[in-house]
């Protein structure tokens, strides 16, 4: 089992800056440090699983809490208007650079699809 201390830990303990957006109970929603849109939000839950496989042994409400908290970061940068895109990215092929489960926000111009 890796339990490898993330970057998004030092992140939630405010060991290193970041610039956060959005908080509540169960959610932190800070900037992505390279955003890839003119708005790159990262939204992480308090409670760590290392991945969107992990959350399989994850009770239900605190999945509803993440997601929830997904919907809330967006609602508070502004963008339910104009639409918005959410990924996760799963795994090697995924892409998945930091350990820790994470949503990204990408919003604020329209987005191409499929992804690459
Ligand atoms: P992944 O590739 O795992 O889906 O996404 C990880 C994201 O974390 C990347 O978009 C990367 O730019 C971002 N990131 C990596 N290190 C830091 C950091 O120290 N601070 C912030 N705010 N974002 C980071």
């Amino acid at each position: 089992l890796n339990n490898e201390i993330t970057i998004f830990e030092k992140i939630l303990a405010g060991e290193i800056p970041s610039t956060i957006v959005y908080e509540n109970e169960h959610v932190v929603a800070f900037k992505d440090i390279i955003p890839k849109a003119p708005v790159h939000v990262l939204v992480i839950p308090r409670k760590k699983s290392r991945n969107l496989t992990e959350i399989a042994g994850v009770p239900e409400t605190e999945i509803g809490h993440f997601l929830k908290g997904v919907a809330l970061t967006a609602t508070a940068l502004g963008l339910d208007d104009s639409g918005y895109r959410v990924v996760i990215n799963n795994g090697r092929d995924g892409q998945q650079s930091v350990e820790y489960l994470h949503a990204h926000i990408l919003g604020g111009r329209p987005l191409k699809w499929p992804p690459g």
